[in-house]
């Protein structure tokens, strides 16, 4: 076993490291956070570096399909602002991932090369006010008129619907009765006539807002459907495919870098604060927690990258992403509460990103399939390998 991280990876990380400091400092973050702002410009010099590229091959303009290189661009850049990693996943993997995996030959054509340039990224529009967990029952209609597929029906918590180029859809193409085989994949403009975009207010994920969107007789071409005549009813497959498994790395990332960015600033702030006489870090009771922060942080990155190695190699990797998902995000949640109380009423206010790293880091055990959804899969995917 070699745990040493390989040389292009190590480079990247040091590029992003370097890109953080300079173009995401730590006041542009909280004004981001406290506008919920998306800094296009900053998404556009991240473009730049070519990371958009990491999740397609090099013969449609990308950099070449590399998992671990992805997750290691989440880690660093969530470290600092989910306003920019959360758009850098719309597009890198939103979009690359299920392009690649699912589109036909001429829509990767067409849209790979914008992906890796930074100018496509899409909004996840899965759930609905009825359809949580359970996205097999989304209600969303789609029906073919000729060359034209016609939309009506609602998307509830789509994350970046006004900062995206397409919501990428879940719908319900056919009759209602079987659950799994009347689903299809569609492409719907966020500007298209009939789409309407309602912000939901939400304690953090700020920047790429998370929003109500409704479908009223909106019309796309149907060459907007994922894998065209052959995707037609086949967008199951196509979400429980490959691009799930990556999509659990990508929350389990995020909740890594801001379990980081919020044990550093944890540890920086018990060497600085004084109370009775001396640095808060000479408490044991302080010094434990930051030692037993420290190793579940250690644990979740090995179980996050064991897993997206996993992924890039192409091997079965389902229980092994759901058990990086599961525990990556509840240590996030952990780590980021017991932060919050090494800097006692200063991790309460606005003053210090502590209350940030809270507010983001509780809905991270929620997107993406909850934990007990995590345990499901985990529980169910062991069985069925035995
Ligand atoms: C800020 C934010 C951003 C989001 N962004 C997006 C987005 O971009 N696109 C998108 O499509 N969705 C998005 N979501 C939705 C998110 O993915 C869903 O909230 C999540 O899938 C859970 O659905 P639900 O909240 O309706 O919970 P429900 O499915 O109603 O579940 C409620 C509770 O029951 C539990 N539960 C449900 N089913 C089971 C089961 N079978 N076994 C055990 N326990 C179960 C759940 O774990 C949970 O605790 C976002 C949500 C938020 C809050």
């Amino acid at each position: 076993m070699n745990f040493t991280e390989p040389d292009h990876i190590r480079q990247l990380r040091d590029t992003l490291e370097r890109f953080v400091e300079k173009e995401m400092p730590r006041a542009a973050a909280a004004q981001w956070d406290k506008n919920n702002h998306f800094p296009r410009d900053v998404f556009d010099k991240l473009a730049g570096l070519g990371v958009l590229g990491l999740t397609v091959p090099e013969e449609y303009g990308g950099a070449g399909r590399d998992i671990l290189a992805t997750m290691v661009v989440i880690e660093e850049l969530s470290r600092r602002s989910l306003a920019v990693s959360v758009p850098y996943i719309m597009g890198a993997c939103y979009a690359g991932m299920n392009i690649v995996e699912c589109a036909t030959e001429e829509q990767r054509q067409a849209l790979l090369p914008k992906v890796a340039d930074g100018t496509l990224i899409f909004a996840y529009g899965l759930t609905e006010p009825d359809a949580g967990a359970d996205l097999a029952s989304v209600k969303t209609r789609a029906e073919r008129v000729g060359d034209t597929v016609r939309i009506n029906g609602a998307k509830r918590f789509c994350s970046g619907a006004a900062i995206s180029d397409y919501i990428y859809a879940l719908v319900r193409s056919g009759p209602e009765g079987e659950r799994h085989k009347n689903l299809s994949m569609v492409m719907i403009p966020s500007t298209a006539k009939g789409v309407l975009i309602t912000p939901i207010e939400g304690m953090g994920m700020k920047g790429a807002a998370t929003t109500d969107v409704s479908f009223d007789d909106v019309e796309v071409p149907f060459a907007n459907v994922i894998g065209g005549e052959g995707g037609w009813n086949k967008g199951w497959p196509m979400l429980v495919g490959p691009g799930l498994d990556v999509e659990k790395l990508e929350v389990a990332a995020i909740g890594v870098g801001i379990a980081r960015a919020a044990l550093d600033d944890a540890w920086a702030y018990a060497f600085e604060r004084r109370q009775f006489g001396k640095r808060i870090a000479s408490y044991q009771s302080i010094q434990h927690k930051l030692a037993d922060m420290k190793t579940q942080l250690h644990a979740a990155r090995l179980v996050l990258y064991h897993a997206a190695w996993l992924a890039n190699e192409h091997q079965p990797c389902q229980v092994e992403t759901s058990m990086a998902k599961l525990f990556a995000t509840e240590v996030c949640k952990a780590v980021a509460l017991e932060c919050q109380t090494i800097f006692g009423a200063y991790g309460y206010v606005k003053d210090f990103d502590a209350e940030r790293y809270v507010r983001d880091a509780l809905l991270m055990p929620i997107i993406g399939g909850s934990s007990a959804v995590q345990r499901n899969n985990i529980f169910k995917g062991t069985l069925a390998r035995a």
